[in-house]
């Protein structure tokens, strides 16, 4: 896994904390080093004031050379198969020639070590091979603050080159959503006989993918993850029609074997074809930006508001107000929004 360099100099050690300049940055993600789109990934990452400058103009100058990917979110309960699919289908795509990058937003990282790993350990073969690029879920901050940085990452990632990406997520809701408003086409996978169909996932999560994997149909499997299978075509008989226009397919694969597995890669193109030909593609991708920018905004006003000393001498004192009830949560809210503008 040798990446290549434009300047060798770039790629001395990428944990030196002796900081880039943005030319340096721009010119390495264009050239595909991998050690510098880690650092720009860093970059962005980091809560500095001096490293979010260089970021947003690191970000400003490579937007023009991002967007040209296919942007597609995995997501399905711990112990599913993504990873072992993952490994499996990317194994395919990039010895079709195609550059794949792995990224994952894991909302459990911060307390426990999450339960997508994210690292060489999980995609051993996938990881070695030089037309791939994984990162780890950021640990940082609050489940809005970790994706924003993954949503600027998936445009570093296509300026770097990499026309396929992947967004891995758990299960667990709230993550999906988060999920589903970056990327083009969203896989479920499941898995049969887990009690009730929907498996624990919420109906939600259902009702927002495009595509449907029953993984691990193999060997004894199979017919019952056919019936899986029958069981969610019923279920999304029962659903409204989807925006796209596209009708959600249900397939089994085995990321064991590979049985199956081009398959769902060639819904995923189906479903690409379609919503290009309807324009539901390119309007999908202007409202998630739309949608980034406010989030964004949300963020920053926030901690701003945190972060300012007007607010932090008088929230504690205000809180124990409205925690002992002698203030109510309006008033309070007031006061100290007051005391931020006043202090602007
Ligand atoms: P993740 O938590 O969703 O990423 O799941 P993993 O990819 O780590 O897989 C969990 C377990 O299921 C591992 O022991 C895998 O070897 C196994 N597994 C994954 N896919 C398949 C499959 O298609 N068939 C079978 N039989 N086992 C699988």
């Amino acid at each position: 896994m040798a990446p290549s360099n434009l300047n060798p100099n770039l790629s001395a050690d990428p944990t030196s904390s002796q900081a880039l300049d943005v030319d340096a940055y721009v010119e390495g993600i264009r050239g595909g080093d991998r050690v510098v789109l880690s650092r720009a990934i860093t970059l962005i990452e980091s809560t500095r004031e001096r490293d979010r400058v260089a970021a947003r103009e690191v970000m400003d100058r490579l937007l023009p050379d991002a967007g040209q990917s296919i942007r597609v979110g995995v997501t399905g309960v711990p112990g599913v198969g993504k990873s072992t699919f993952i490994e499996k289908l990317g194994m395919s795509l990039v010895d079709d020639g195609r550059k794949l990058a792995v990224l994952a937003i894991d909302p459990s990282s911060e307390r426990t070590r999450g339960s997508i790993l994210g690292d060489k350990t999980r995609m051993g073969r996938l990881s070695q091979h030089e037309s791939v690029y994984i990162r780890p879920s950021p640990t940082s901050g609050s489940l809005g603050g970790v994706a924003r940085k993954t949503r600027e990452t998936i445009l570093l990632c296509e300026a770097a080159g990499y026309d396929t990406i992947f967004v891995e997520t758990v299960g667990v809701g709230q993550s999906e959503i988060t999920v589903h408003s970056m990327v083009d086409v969203f896989l479920l996978l499941g898995i049969a006989g887990a009690g009730d169909e929907l498996q624990g996932i919420k109906r939600g999560v259902v009702e927002m993918a495009d595509i449907i994997a029953i993984n691990k149909a193999d060997g004894d499997n199979v017919r019952r993850a056919e019936r899986a299978q029958r069981q969610y075509e019923n279920a999304l008989q029962l659903f409204p029609p989807t925006d796209s226009g596209w009708e959600p397919a249900v397939l089994t694969c085995s990321a064991e074997t590979g049985d199956g597995i081009e398959d769902v890669w060639t819904a995923v193109t189906e479903y690409v074809d379609h919503t290009q030909s309807t324009g539901f593609f390119g309007e999908q991708r202007r409202r998630q930006a739309r949608y980034w920018m406010r989030q964004t905004i949300e963020q920053r006003l926030m901690d701003d508001f945190f972060s300012s000393s007007d607010v932090q001498s008088k929230l504690r004192e205000i809180e124990d107000s409205v925690l002992d009830g002698t203030m109510s949560s309006f008033a309070a809210a007031d006061e100290l929004l007051d005391a931020y503008r006043e202090g602007r």
